[in-house]
């Protein structure tokens, strides 16, 4: 098995924008594109 990207693509999916796809350098502000607002809210 080979992995080029060198990462679970787990970890960058976490930063991609669930409505438009756009990918996100801060997650933790709204979406510059559709204003997706992030889900804060602690995982239970
Ligand atoms: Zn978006």
């Amino acid at each position: 098995m080979t992995d080029d990207l060198g990462g679970d693509p787990v970890c960058w999916l976490d930063r991609v924008c669930p409505d438009c796809g756009l990918f996100l350098d801060d997650p933790d502000i709204p979406c510059p594109r559709c204003g997706h607002v992030p889900d804060t809210s602690p995982t239970i």
